[in-house]
């Protein structure tokens, strides 16, 4: 690897991120299910149905911030990469590292919290571990979920974008950048009060709730995490080896997460989410996966926001409200760190 040491960055959820895992990680486990890098690993067993499996860790700073906290952070987060990778989420394991002195309120908060989400996402939280080190060694608590879930089969590909054609639509379901911008004010002396959530949620029921009607009709799914929007529209641009347009006007973005982007100089393309997932959908269903979306709690402001094209160019053009046009790409680093 080009660095000698971890930086930051490595965790940003962008390239630092991506270099890190293709060199260290993917370089020394590899294998088919790793080496499609989806949110989730489909896993066979020998003549009983496939199983969705995936984890995830939580270092969030503040530990607390509006609209959720690091524990519901921690189970939305590995069911909604089950949920998107068409998996219907079943179990979760939950492993907790805490700092010598963490108050026991704070912890029965947090976990209050976990079950809370577990429970609205139809999950149980089967296994756990416990580990404490010493005063100093840790800041705080850090959490680890992992989950499994079943699959249809016809779902199995979705993360991967192969089913992906020209004249598909490409479905955010609500406003994007809320999460990033939201810990970034908890952590910020902002000199105005900004008015802003996380977005924190699990995506199982609305997820659920379009496979069953159009299932037919999607033909990729991810949760736009970390890296933001931006960076899933990059990937699934690379993997379908298709010109992404997406058309700014329609892009779902509040004021304040404008402003505040302005003002800090972030791009909101690129801005944390959790609890967002892009879709992209055949034309005659996107109309009908819209409706759907828009039905839910955690729809209400989805939108249609762009088209795959013909061209094979793999790269992501952004129509600008002003008529312009330019190709977004994934940002080196300087993102936010222990965003999630
Ligand atoms: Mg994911």
């Amino acid at each position: 690897m080009k660095n000698d040491v971890i930086l930051l960055n490595h965790g940003s959820g962008g390239r630092l991120t991506r270099q890190l895992i293709d060199e260290v990680f993917g370089a020394r486990f590899s294998n088919p299910l790793l080496d499609a890098r989806t949110d989730a690993s489909i896993v066979d067993f020998n003549g009983a149905d496939a199983v969705a499996f995936t984890t995830d860790s939580f270092v969030v700073q503040p530990r607390f911030f509006p609209g959720g906290d690091i524990g519901k952070l921690a189970v939305c987060g590995t069911v909604n990469d089950l949920a998107v990778s068409g998996a219907k989420p079943l179990a979760l394991s939950a492993a907790f590292i805490i700092e010598e002195g963490f108050g026991t309120s704070e912890l029965d908060r947090i976990v209050a919290s976990m079950a809370a989400a577990a429970s609205e996402a139809g999950v149980a939280i089967v296994t756990g571990d416990t580990k404490v080190v010493n005063s100093g060694m840790a800041d705080g608590l850090f959490i680890t979920t992992a989950g499994i879930g079943t699959i249809d089969n016809r779902y199995r590909d979705i993360g991967k974008a192969v089913a992906v054609r020209p004249g598909d639509m490409v479905i955010v379901n609500g406003t994007i950048g809320d999460h990033g911008m939201a810990i970034l004010a908890a952590r910020s002396d902002l000199s105005f009060k900004a008015d802003i959530k996380s977005d924190c949620a699990p995506l199982a029921g609305l997820i659920g709730a379009i496979l069953d009607s159009r299932g037919d009709a999607v033909t990729f799914m991810r949760d736009a995490t970390r890296g933001g929007l931006g960076t899933v529209l990059c990937e699934l641009a690379e993997m379908c080896r298709r010109e992404i347009t997406i058309d700014e006007h329609q892009l779902p973005v509040r004021q304040v997460v404008r402003s505040m982007c302005d003002m800090f100089g972030f791009d909101h393309m690129f801005i944390a989410n959790e609890g967002k997932v892009v879709m992209t959908v055949r034309p005659d269903a996107a109309d009908t996966v819209l409706d759907l979306m828009r039905k839910h709690p955690y729809g209400r402001e989805a939108a249609i926001i762009g088209t795959v094209g013909d061209v094979a160019s793999g790269k992501v053009t952004l129509k600008t409200s002003i008529g312009g046009k330019r190709i977004i790409a994934i940002p080196a680093g300087d993102q936010l760190p222990r965003i999630c």
